[in-house]
């Protein structure tokens, strides 16, 4: 029976938005990727449903998963990756959203073995410290071993870096979740044409990139910043 709750049409609203931005920004890959809110009522996530382009998802492409897999409310086929953000909100109770892309710059930035640098105002939001790197394997994240290690790996992080595969990116809310993973996008495209420019990167120091989280990534600004995104998308 569909659901009347309020917090769970919210839910299923945000997620399915998040996956619009994310398409819009560069983050669609066919099929793949995919958003999950925490439930509110503590029985699960709402993720995107599986076989849809993150540009394509609407409300009624989420659906309710639990940690087993197991689809509790709404159809549609369920993403195999799922422990990726069932295991994360386990591991991180801080957290409330998270997203899983393929962006082409970070995995292009990440398979280069080169660290993130803020050598643009992007990178900051993440560095200091290092962003980590998920390299156990480059498979797909199937099984709720997998998703525990991810967690590990990510630890008290924003995002990880999924070597020769994407990103996760994580969040109090879908919103931060999502501008994050395009915050991370741009930081990775950017240092990738510094590097193909040749000459000498420099970039911030740690207390530097400090500062900058603190007057360019503040809670108003990056809830304004998921507005514009929002305001961008095709009507
Ligand atoms: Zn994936």
């Amino acid at each position: 029976m569909a659901t009347t709750d309020p917090a769970t049409v919210d839910a299923r609203e945000l997620v399915a938005t998040a996956c619009r931005v994310l398409a819009a920004a560069g983050q669609d890959d066919l099929i793949w990727g995919h958003v999950s809110s925490r439930d509110s009522q503590g029985r699960g996530v709402w993720l995107k449903s599986a076989e849809w382009g993150l540009s394509e998802i609407t409300a009624d492409r989420v659906h309710l998963v639990d940690e087993e897999g197991s689809v509790l409310e709404g159809g549609g086929t369920r993403h195999s990756e799922y422990p990726i953000h069932t295991e994360i909100m386990n591991a991180r109770p801080d957290v409330g959203a998270v997203v899983h892309t393929h962006p082409p710059y970070s995995v292009a930035l990440a398979a280069t073995g080169q660290s993130l640098r803020p050598v643009s105002h992007a990178a900051n939001y993440f560095v200091p410290p290092e962003v980590p790197r998920f390299t156990a394997t480059a498979d797909l994240i199937l099984t709720r071993d997998l998703g525990r290690s991810l967690a590990r790996e990510l630890g008290d992080a924003s995002a990880i870096f999924l070597v020769n595969h994407g990103i996760v990116a994580v969040g109090a809310t879908v919103q931060e979740a999502a501008v994050a993973a395009v915050v991370l996008e741009q930081a990775c495209k950017q240092q990738l044409l510094t590097h193909s420019a040749g000459g000498w990167p420099s970039w911030s120091p740690p207390q530097e990139s400090l500062a900058k989280r603190e007057h360019i990534y503040g809670p108003r600004a990056m809830s304004a910043v998921w507005d514009y995104l929002v305001r961008q998308l095709p009507g």
